[in-house]
């Protein structure tokens, strides 16, 4: 396993860790400034600030990418199918744009969630046959784009509303069945949040490195208990997760690129951006 102890070579900061703190920019600078070598920005972020700006503030910086959030929210229906097809293409050229590694995508649930707008509906089958008609449709433009599609399982408990892909299984299956040549196109991202539950997942880890699919590897912690379900991710080491366990698993199944830090938490929100990202990183280097 590799050595997170020292130099932060490895590290990245999903940018919505510190999204209330301050705009792309000052995030950037602050990575820049606390020596953090890359992230992984938000395409909300990117617009507030323009996709120009964002790029060239990202170079000069010299900060890398460890990915692009997100595409996704595949299930919908009438109209909103198709804008959600055109908003998933623009999300892969601005992901190019940029010079990302892999375009993250949350899957999306049922199609009211998914898409507001929508058609309620109960079929969560349904749903998930939107979602790989729609990750197929995707994968042909973003082979064209050179841009590699991360498909990220959801935990369980966003079934309904974010993601009704839940296991990487169920992610590898939807690759396999998508890209069957392994490619590179078609991959999966392993966040510690969603996966770490899974009594498949050592076995789901071992088959998405045979398989060429391990795209991204996300970490945070899993808090007893968590009071809101999706902003109340805990910091690295603050909770029940074996994040050196998890990334041995990971990286003895050939993940060798960056490990983001991905927190979306009303607690770490509250706090002064420095103090978010000196906390970030001590426990990288020494629970990660
Ligand atoms: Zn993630």
């Amino acid at each position: 396993m590799r050595d997170f102890s020292g130099a932060l070579r490895q590290m990245s900061l999903n940018t919505a860790t510190v999204r209330r703190q301050s705009d792309l920019l000052g995030i950037i600078e602050a990575c820049a400034r606390h020596g953090i070598p890359a992230i992984s920005p938000w395409r909300d972020q990117v617009a507030a600030v323009g996709l120009g700006n964002a790029g060239r503030a990202i170079r000069q910086a010299g900060l890398k990418l460890s990915g692009y959030c997100r595409g996704g929210m595949f299930p919908a229906s009438g109209e909103h199918l198709a804008a959600a097809h055109d908003d998933n293409r623009r999300a892969v050229d601005e992901a190019a744009a940029l010079g990302a590694p892999c375009l993250i995508l949350v899957a999306g649930g049922l199609p009211q969630f998914s898409r507001p707008g929508s058609h309620a509906s109960k079929d969560l089958g349904g749903a998930r046959t939107m979602i790989e008609d729609g990750i197929g449709r995707l994968l042909e433009h973003a082979r064209t784009a050179g841009l590699p599609l991360a498909i990220e399982p959801l935990h369980p408990m966003y079934a309904a509303d974010r993601a009704a892909v839940n296991t990487l299984a169920q992610a590898l299956d939807i690759a396999a069945k998508l890209d069957p040549g392994q490619t590179g196109a078609l991959g999966v991202a392993v966040d510690v949040y969603h996966v770490w539950w899974d009594p498949d997942l050592q076995a789901g880890i071992e088959r998405a490195g045979r398989e060429g699919r391990l795209l991204a590897h996300h970490v945070c912690d899993w808090l007893v208990p968590t009071k809101d379900l999706l902003n109340d991710r805990g910091m690295m080491g603050d909770g029940v997760i074996d994040l050196p366990g998890i990334r041995a698993a990971v990286e003895a199944a050939g993940y060798d690129g960056l490990c983001e830090v991905e927190i979306f938490s009303n607690h770490w929100w509250s706090e002064p951006i420095d103090a978010v990202l000196t906390t970030c990183i001590e426990r990288f280097q020494t629970v990660v």
